[in-house]
């Protein structure tokens, strides 16, 4: 089936396809005509299934084929995001597909100046893309109008859910019309999300893609067990083996995120990193430069790095094991999008065996493990640009890191 079946606006074909989508995913071939009927929607389905241009085709679409209402200058479309990078990101897919429509969009998230936010608002901007804490800035100072509102999207409810924001989004439902249509988007459903939902939907199409499957089928995941104080040599090999792939490797902590780019740097890997001690612009700066290939490594937290997409990442490394089972998912996620394969690897070390075993029974099934053998593991670190004689002294800080942080657990 193709893009062409659900009767979509010609303009709005041409930009589909101009972001080499040739047929709808399993989200999209399910939701969009519902969203085209004008129901409110419940759709959970993993990472990477396509989810944005899900909400994204249909509304763009409806917008185009209602005419504003006259006199109303505010919001016709907001889409509620958790994070700065998140809206951003959402915002540019959905400036491609409403190229040459006469839709305006603005995203509208902190972090950044509001000057030029409120400058697009102000010119009366059909879709908004949002983070809670800057769209309540802008409406209260009066650069945001949603009483004419008909479409409320909540992207990535989970996270939105994680990060603390339901009291925000409970608010915001009250400054929307009542008479609006509804579309709830999450990787994940469980009671709270459930229950978010469906104080905000009415009757919605409830859509749920493969939620046994957790780990996408195009993506091959498998596990190595080695030390904690070797993981930098296999990740080393890793990066040099794979000269043609953009590497995301996830570790626990942000101490971690510095100590592997540290590590990385010391033999000369050009890598970047994104955890929660860096502003904002870092971040955008980190992420732009993977993005353009201007480094292949990506050192990330797991919240760092939520819902992000990098079309580009052939291969996740899980430095450690991550301690919340269910965010296993969302690291291998970062693979095998769209139509892509992927390729996962975690490093297990012994005293990770506990977390290892949270995140097998969420999974359903056992990783497949490769045996590293002896020759392998040798070659692992003779071939390691560090500077072995060295190496003593290396797993000494290791290990009086590894004791800071099980004192002072950040991430
Ligand atoms: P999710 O929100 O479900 O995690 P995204 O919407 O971020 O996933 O999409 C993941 C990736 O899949 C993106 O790189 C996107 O461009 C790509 N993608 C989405 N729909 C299609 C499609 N129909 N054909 C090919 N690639 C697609
Ligand atoms: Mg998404």
């Amino acid at each position: 089936m193709k893009f062409e079946a659900f009767g979509l606006n010609e303009t709005l074909l041409g930009n589909i396809a101009k972001q080499g989508f040739r047929k709808p995913t399993d989200i999209q071939y399910k939701a969009i005509r519902p969203i085209l009927a004008g129901d409110d929607v419940l759709a959970i389905a993993q990472t990477g299934t396509g989810k944005t241009a899900a909400f994204a085709i249909p509304s763009v679409e409806l917008l185009m084929r209602r005419r504003r209402c006259e006199g109303y200058t505010g919001v016709r479309c907001l889409i509620m995001e958790p994070t700065h990078e998140l809206a951003h990101q959402v915002g540019e897919v959905i400036n491609l597909l409403t190229q040459g429509t006469g839709l305006i969009t603005v995203a509208v998230y902190g972090g950044v100046e509001q000057d030029p936010q409120i400058a697009q608002l102000d010119k009366g901007a059909d879709i908004v893309v949002a983070t809670p804490g800057r769209l309540f800035d802008l409406a209260a100072q009066k650069h945001l109008r949603t009483t004419g509102c008909e479409i409320l999207i909540l992207d990535e409810a989970d996270h939105m859910l994680d990060l603390g924001f339901i009291d925000d989004i409970r608010q915001l439902v009250r400054f929307l019309p009542k008479r609006r249509q509804t579309l709830f988007f999450s990787a994940t459903i469980d009671e709270k999300i459930k229950k978010l939902a469906y104080s905000i939907v009415v009757k919605p199409v409830n859509i749920r893609i493969s939620p046994k499957n957790v780990v996408a089928r195009n993506v091959t995941h498998s596990l190595i067990k080695i030390p904690m104080d070797e993981k930098r040599f296999f990740l080393e090999r890793i990066y040099n083996e794979n000269p043609d792939t953009q590497i995301i490797v996830f570790v626990r902590t942000r101490v971690r995120a510095e100590r592997v780019l540290a590590a990385m740097e010391r033999v000369g890997i050009n890598a970047v990193n994104m955890h929660g001690d860096k502003s904002q612009k870092e971040r955008t700066q980190a992420l732009e430069k993977f993005r353009h290939g201007d480094s292949r490594m990506l050192i990330a937290t797991d919240v760092s790095a939520r819902g992000i997409d990098i079309p580009a990442v052939g291969y996740v490394v899980n430095y450690d094991v991550p301690d919340v089972a269910e965010n296993y998912v969302h690291r291998v996620g970062r693979t095998g999008r769209g139509m892509d394969k992927g390729f996962a690897i975690t490093f297990c070390a012994p005293e990770e065996s506990d977390y290892l075993k949270a995140v097998e029974e969420y999974i359903g099934g056992p990783i497949n493990v490769i045996e590293i053998d002896k020759a392998t593991h040798e070659e692992t670190l003779d071939f390691s640009e560090d500077n072995v004689d060295d190496w003593q002294s290396l797993i000494d800080e290791e290990i009086a890191r590894e004791e800071g942080r099980s004192k002072k657990k950040r991430r």
